[in-house]
């Protein structure tokens, strides 16, 4: 199954995210199959990880959006815990600073881009300039709407300088989202993760629809493509994230280098 092909929006094709099932899980049969498939996937990561690192050739970028609850944090939890950290790196970007706002809005976002030889996991992103700030009126209209160009411009600078840009927008339903919250509520070990954007956002769910399709249409680039995953079953989420990042990797067809120095000619004493 080409979960990178299924899940993939074609370059700037309108998205309707009413026609995409968050729980569909692609015939992939049960939650038991789909973690022995993550396993699996997990161990060939670390793999390509390490080749990545020792060919030095490129970078790995990741870009993790969804609505609240949607599963970010548990995605980089279940699908990146094989992962060597010395060649890893995770930003989670929240409300700018008053030093970022002052900035252009993609300064703290160039600042954190893997270099070579790394992956690097964006928890939120850029994007948020698009959505939060659209939602919220943070901005004016004509700002917002001449961020899409000026990120397809980023990202296109980034992969023509050798980063792999993977998007996900994990796409979870609304009631999925309410069991998510009441979890929260209910089970005292996630208390500490309530926020006040789970129910205020929330209001606004019709608002976020509307500037995640606008900003996946518009983003979605053969250079940088957005893959809508189907989120609301977690394994399944899991499964599909690691077998796409597993697929763009091995696509690259690294390869390790040769040995610095011509080992027939190496004693150790
Ligand atoms: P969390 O990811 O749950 O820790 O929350 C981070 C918060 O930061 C969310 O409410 C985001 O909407 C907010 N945030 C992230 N990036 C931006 C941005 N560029 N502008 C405004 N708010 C942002
Ligand atoms: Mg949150």
């Amino acid at each position: 199954m080409n979960l990178e092909k299924r899940f993939q929006v074609p370059p700037h094709a309108k998205l309707k995210l009413a026609k995409h099932d968050p729980d569909d899980t692609a015939n992939v049969a049960g939650k038991e199959r789909c973690e022995a498939a993550l396993a699996k996937n997990i161990a060939r990561l670390f793999e390509l990880q390490t080749l990545l690192a020792a060919s030095n050739q490129y970078a790995v970028l990741i870009v993790l959006q969804a609505m609240d609850a949607g599963g970010k944090d548990g995605t980089i939890r279940h699908v990146m815990t094989g992962l060597n950290p010395q060649a890893c790196r995770v930003t989670s970007f929240k409300v700018p600073s008053e030093e970022e706002v002052r900035h252009d809005f993609l300064w703290r976002i160039h600042n954190a881009t893997p270099k070579r030889g790394e992956i690097g996991i964006f928890n939120r992103s850029h994007y948020e300039d698009v959505l939060v700030a659209r939602v919220h009126k943070l901005v004016p209209k004509s700002v917002w709407q001449a961020r899409y160009d000026q990120i397809n411009a980023f990202e296109q600078n980034l992969v023509e300088n050798n980063t792999v840009i993977l998007k996900f927008f994990l796409h979870i339903s609304k009631d999925e989202q309410k069991r998510r919250v009441e979890q929260r509520i209910h089970d005292p070990l996630k208390n500490w993760k309530i926020s006040e954007a789970d129910f205020a956002e929330r209001r606004f769910w019709d608002d976020y629809v509307e500037a995640y399709e606008d900003a996946i249409s518009k983003c979605s680039t053969k250079h940088a493509p957005w893959y809508v995953i189907p989120a609301n079953r977690k394994w399944f989420r899991n499964l599909a994230v690691s077998q796409i990042l597993e697929d763009r990797m091995d696509a690259l067809k690294m390869k390790y280098p040769p040995p610095k120095i011509d080992l027939s000619k190496i004693r150790i004493e």
